[in-house]
């Protein structure tokens, strides 16, 4: 199955990232070439325990949830989704092969954001998609910073871990925001005490290396990947590879 590397999910911003869970190939090729077509990056996920995975690691922008799944159905996935703080917000629309009425409103009642049915007409998804992507970012969820399994909410200051709640000084704090801004970029030590302590401060590099071993502490859980990268005579990079 083709996926895409975490390197080419990266660039986020402008293009929104679609996650396609479903299992039958030639539905998720379609959807990925059509979507691809229209501008939008395509993850895809074949049954449900991947696709809970794939919005972990790689958080979309909306789910194309298909109803019937192998293992895990859509609506317990979409159960799931809603569980997670990370994704409690994320757009889901629901792909039923089903007619009944009764089948959508227990879709909606799960959570999704809305529901297409099978087989549908490409552009009326689109527009749906587009009103749903539409709405999600009108909502203030600017104050998000999400990066692999971490979320900040800048408002409220909360920080999570794979829907576990961390607790960071306030210098932690403000490093790891840093970093969630510029996910994967390399940073010197004094580029850090610029940004996060400011110019004007006069502190030791030293320091900086203080506080990314408490900021690892805080953030890495047991058994967890270590999500600060050290690269050796360049600083710091907030990275899910080469920790
Ligand atoms: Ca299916």
């Amino acid at each position: 199955m083709q996926r895409m590397t975490m390197q080419d999910t990266v660039p986020a911003l402008s293009k929104p990232l679609v996650l396609v869970v479903e299992d039958e190939p030639a539905l998720a090729t379609m959807l990925r070439y059509n979507l691809e077509k229209q501008g939008f990056r395509v993850d895809e996920a074949a049954d449900g325990q991947e696709a809970l995975a794939r919005i972990a690691e790689a958080p979309p922008d909306l789910v194309l949830l298909d109803w019937m799944l192998p293992a895990l159905s859509g609506i317990e996935v979409c159960r799931q989704i809603r569980r997670r703080s990370a994704s409690r917000d994320l757009p889901v629309i629901m792909v039923t092969a089903r007619t009944e009425d009764q089948d959508a409103v227990r879709g909606l009642n799960t959570g999704a954001d809305d529901y297409i049915t099978k087989p549908f007409n490409m552009e009326a998804l689109l527009a749906r998609m587009r009103a749903l992507l539409r709405r999600a970012n009108s909502v203030p969820t600017k104050g998000r910073l999400e990066f692999h399994d971490l979320s900040m909410d800048l408002a409220t200051h909360r920080v999570q871990r794979n829907g576990r709640a961390l607790h960071l000084g306030p210098t932690e704090f403000r490093l790891l925001e840093y970093f969630m801004q510029h996910p994967r970029r390399v940073f010197a030590r004094e580029e850090l005490l610029d940004a996060v302590w400011g110019r004007d401060i006069h502190v030791e590099p030293r320091t900086v290396d203080v506080h990314i071993r408490r900021l690892r502490k805080s953030i890495n859980g047991e058994g967890e990947l270590d999500v600060v990268r050290t690269v050796r005579a360049a600083g710091y990079a907030l990275d899910t590879e080469g920790a």
